[in-house]
C-alpha cells in the first residue's frame, strides 16, 4: 500500500465537534472553567530535523517517512498544519501522590488532530513539547531530547513486549536548546530540545473526568463520557445508569490487563497519578520509568518518589484500584449508585487475578496455576528472587533453558562449592553472595518445579515455547537508553536505530545482539 505525505492528509477532530471548548484564544496560563480544551498553535521551532521514526506505526497510519526541510517534517516540529488540523490542549485535572491538584491540562502536550488509518481506526496525533499553553502554569512546554527519546523507545518496545501502550510516530530534534536541573542539583544545564510525535486513538486521562465532577460541571462530564464510550467502546451505550457503570467496569478490567503486563515484563511507569491513567488501558506520559532488575517490590525509578515509593513496582496493582476509585467518584454524577460502580472495582480485581495468574504460569512454563503446591511454588520463588541479588527479567528468560537439561546430580545434591542452578547463576549480580542453605532452596525449587511441569503433560518443548513469548529477551534498559542519549545528543542516531531493531522482537534470540 502506497504512504502518503502527512502533508496532504486530512485531519479530523471528533473530541472538538463533540466538546465545549475554551472561547478564549490566547495563550497564557490560566483556569479554564466549563470547556475540554483549549484551541493553541504549537510554537514554533528554529532548524527541525527528524533524528528517529517508526517505520511499524508510520504504516499503520499509511505516512511516508518525511523528507529533510518538507513541510511534513515541519508538522512534526509544531511549525505547519497539514489540512483539517486544529491544535488544541485538553483540560485535566488529577490526583498527583494520593492528593487532589485541580487543574493540570496539557502543559506541554498539543493534539494536532485526528486521523483515519487505511484499517480505518482512528488515531489521534499529538506533539509533546511543541510549547506553552494554557495549561503550563509555570514551566515551559518544551521537552528534551533525553525523555523525548526515552519516551519515543519505551513506547515502542511496550508495544512490540504486548503492552497496551500509545504509540510514536518521530522523534524530532528542535534545534533550540531548553533548560533543565537534569540531577535535580540546582544546577540548571541548556540540553537539546526534541519533540516526539505521538499516536493513540485518544490520550484521554481520568484526569479529564475528574476536572469536571470535582467543579461540577455535569453536563461537560456527560458530554465527555458519551462523546469516549461512543467513539471508543463500540458496543457500550450511555442510556442509563447501568451502562455507564458497564462502561466503568471496562475501562477496569483493560487497566488491569495493562498493569498485569507491566508487572510480567517488570516494568515500574513511576507516576501513576490519575493524570497520566488512559481511559482506554493504554500505557501513556511515559516520564522517569524504569525496569526491574534485582526483584525488589519497593524499587522505584522516581527519585521523587524514593520516600513514599508510593509508585513502586510491587503497589502498582494497588494504585491502580485507587485510581479506579478516584474515576469512579467522577462518574458518581453519571451512575447515582456507588453500589453500581463498585462492581468495576471488583472487575479489576478479579481481572487482575487472575490475568498476573496466567501470566506468572506461563512464565513458569504451566497452562494454569491453581493446582495443590503451586501457591508454594510461586511464593518460594519469590522469596529466593528477593533473597539472592539477581536480575528478573534474566532469570526468567534463562529458565526456559533449564527444561531440556535438568539439574545434574552435582546440582541436586552440590558440594558447598557447586555453581548455582544455571539461570539462577547467569542472572546473578557480579559479587553476590549466596550461601549454602540459599543453595539448597534453590536446589529444592528447581527439583519442584521440573516436577510440577512434568506432570503438567505439556511436552518440554511446548512449555519453553511458553516461557519464551511472555519473559522477554530483550528490554529497554536505562543504561541502553543512555547510550543512545549520549549517541544522539552528539549527533549519531544510528545506536537508537540498532536498538529499537532489536526491540522489535523483544521474544527472539537476535545472535549478535547480546550485549543488548
Ligand atoms: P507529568 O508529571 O509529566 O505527567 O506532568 C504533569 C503536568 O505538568 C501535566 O499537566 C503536564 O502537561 C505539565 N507539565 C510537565 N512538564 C511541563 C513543561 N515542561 N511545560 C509545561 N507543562 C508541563
Ligand atoms: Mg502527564
Amino acid at each position: 500500500m502506497a504512504l502518503r505525505d502527512l502533508a496532504e492528509l486530512e485531519f479530523g477532530a471528533t473530541f472538538l465537534a463533540a466538546l465545549p471548548g475554551d472561547p478564549r484564544r490566547d495563550n497564557v496560563p490560566r483556569a479554564v472553567p466549563g470547556a475540554a480544551y483549549t484551541e493553541v498553535m504549537p510554537t514554533p521551532v528554529a532548524a527541525p530535523r527528524l533524528l528517529a521514526w517508526s517505520e511499524e506505526i508510520a504504516e499503520r497510519l499509511g505516512v511516508a517517512r518525511p523528507a529533510a526541510d518538507s513541510r511534513a517534517l515541519h508538522i512534526l516540529a509544531g511549525n505547519a498544519l497539514a489540512p483539517g488540523m486544529r491544535p488544541y490542549a485538553a483540560r485535566y485535572g488529577g490526583h498527583q501522590f494520593g492528593n487532589w491538584a485541580g487543574q493540570l491540562g496539557d502543559g506541554r502536550a498539543l493534539t494536532l488532530g485526528e486521523l483515519v488509518t487505511p484499517a480505518g481506526e482512528r488515531q489521534e496525533l499529538q506533539l509533546k513539547g511543541a510549547g506553552p499553553t494554557p495549561y503550563s502554569r509555570y514551566a515551559d512546554g518544551r521537552a528534551v531530547l533525553r525523555s523525548s527519546l526515552r519516551e519515543f523507545l519505551c513506547s515502542e518496545a511496550m508495544h512490540a513486549l504486548g503492552v497496551p501502550s500509545s504509540r510514536a510516530l518521530s522523534l524530532v530534534t528542535t534545534g533550540e536548546q531548553v533548560v533543565r536541573d537534569m540531577f535535580y542539583d540546582g544546577n540548571p544545564q541548556p540540553e537539546p530540545g526534541a519533540i516526539v510525535c505521538r499516536v493513540a486513538p485518544s490520550f484521554i486521562r481520568f484526569g479529564n473526568f475528574e476536572i469536571h465532577a470535582a467543579l461540577e460541571e455535569n453536563g461537560l462530564l456527560r458530554s465527555l463520557a458519551d462523546h469516549v464510550i461512543d467513539t471508543h467502546f463500540p458496543g457500550h451505550g450511555h442510556e442509563s445508569p447501568r451502562a455507564y457503570a458497564r462502561w466503568f467496569e471496562e475501562v477496569c478490567r483493560r487497566t488491569a490487563v495493562m498493569i498485569a503486563h507491566w508487572m510480567r515484563v517488570g516494568f515500574v511507569h513511576g507516576v501513576m497519578n490519575t493524570d497520566n491513567m488512559s481511559i482506554l488501558g493504554l500505557t501513556i506520559d511515559y516520564g522517569p520509568y524504569g525496569w526491574l532488575e534485582g526483584y525488589d517490590p519497593s524499587w522505584t525509578p522516581n527519585t521523587t518518589d524514593a520516600a513514599g515509593r508510593r509508585y513502586c513496582y510491587g503497589r502498582q496493582p494497588q494504585i491502580g484500584m485507587w485510581n479506579l476509585s478516584r474515576l469512579a467518584g467522577a462518574l458518581l454524577p453519571l451512575v447515582g449508585d456507588q453500589e453500581l460502580l463498585q462492581d468495576g472495582l471488583e472487575r479489576y480485581r478479579s481481572t487482575y487475578a487472575a490475568t498476573w495468574s496466567a501470566m506468572l504460569a506461563a512464565k513458569l512454563g504451566l497452562e494454569a496455576l491453581g493446582r495443590e503446591g503451586d501457591d508454594a511454588l510461586v511464593e518460594e520463588l519469590f522469596a529466593l528472587l528477593a533473597a539472592v541479588e539477581t536480575d528478573m527479567p534474566i532469570f526468567f528468560r534463562g529458565l526456559s533453558g533449564m527444561l531440556e537439561q535438568p539439574l545434574a546430580d552435582a546440582q541436586l545434591s552440590p558440594p558447598a562449592d557447586a555453581h548455582l542452578p544455571p539461570p539462577v547463576a547467569q542472572a546473578l549480580y557480579e559479587g553476590a553472595v549466596v550461601d549454602t542453605a540459599l543453595r539448597e532452596r534453590w536446589v529444592a525449587w528447581f527439583k519442584l518445579w521440573h516436577a510440577r511441569g512434568a506432570a503438567s503433560g505439556a511436552s518440554a518443548s511446548e512449555r519453553r515455547r511458553r516461557m519464551d513469548a511472555v519473559n522477554p529477551r530483550y528490554l529497554p534498559r536505562n543504561y541502553l537508553a543512555q547510550q543512545a542519549i549520549d549517541a544522539a545528543t552528539g549527533g549519531d542516531p544510528q545506536p537508537l536505530v540498532q536498538l529499537l531493531a532489536v526491540l522489535r522482537r523483544p521474544y527472539d534470540e537476535q545472535p549478535g545482539y547480546q550485549s543488548y
